[in-house]
């Protein structure tokens, strides 16, 4: 059985992440989309809301193409998560140049910590290779028109946000 990891902050779920997300599952077996506290980059959204929406996109997902999606909060390192959902493959997306150098340290690392995972990187299709979450916020903070990045649900959880 091949399962698939797919890490990242989803702060929110973008159509960016879609692309992958149904990428990635033609891939694999299981898709188990990693959702990072992280802390650091002090999220719009709290972990509990981003689970919420990237479960809500899933199941969309998964009603119309099938196969297995499941949305894992993790807070260790990823090549912990990756042994704890038991992943033989990290899947990453690539936009631009400037997420090569990033991505190029951490598959360094990982494999160092542990070389039986393999890291796979995808590209979106055109249309969604400039899709960024810190855009997005952005966007909806000046009270722009986010409907081409998002979906009609997260685009009403950014609106509750700004009002709320
Ligand atoms: P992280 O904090 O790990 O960068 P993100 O939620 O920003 O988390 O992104 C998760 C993963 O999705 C990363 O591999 C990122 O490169 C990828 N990704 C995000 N947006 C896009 C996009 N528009 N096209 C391709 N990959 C994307």
């Amino acid at each position: 059985m091949r399962i698939g990891l797919y890490p990242g902050t989803f702060d929110p779920v973008t159509l960016g992440h879609i692309d992958i997300i149904e990428r990635g599952l033609a891939l694999v077996d299981r898709l188990v989309i990693g959702v990072a506290i992280n802390r650091d980059k002090g999220p719009m959204f709290t972990l509990e809301e981003r689970v919420e929406m990237l479960e809500a996109e899933c199941a969309e997902i998964t009603d119309r193409v099938g196969g297995e999606i499941i949305v894992h909060p993790f807070e260790n390192l990823l090549i912990d998560c990756a042994r704890d959902v038991g992943a033989n493959v990290i899947l990453r997306g690539l936009r631009a140049v400037s997420d090569f150098e990033y991505e190029f340290q951490m598959v360094g690392m990982n494999r160092a910590l542990d070389s039986s995972v393999e890291t796979v990187f995808m590209m979106a299709d055109a249309r969604r290779q400039a899709i960024a979450s810190k855009l997005v916020k952005e966007i909806a903070r000046l009270d722009g028109d986010v409907s081409h990045f998002v979906t009609p649900a997260v685009q009403t959880r950014l609106k509750a946000k700004m009002q709320g």
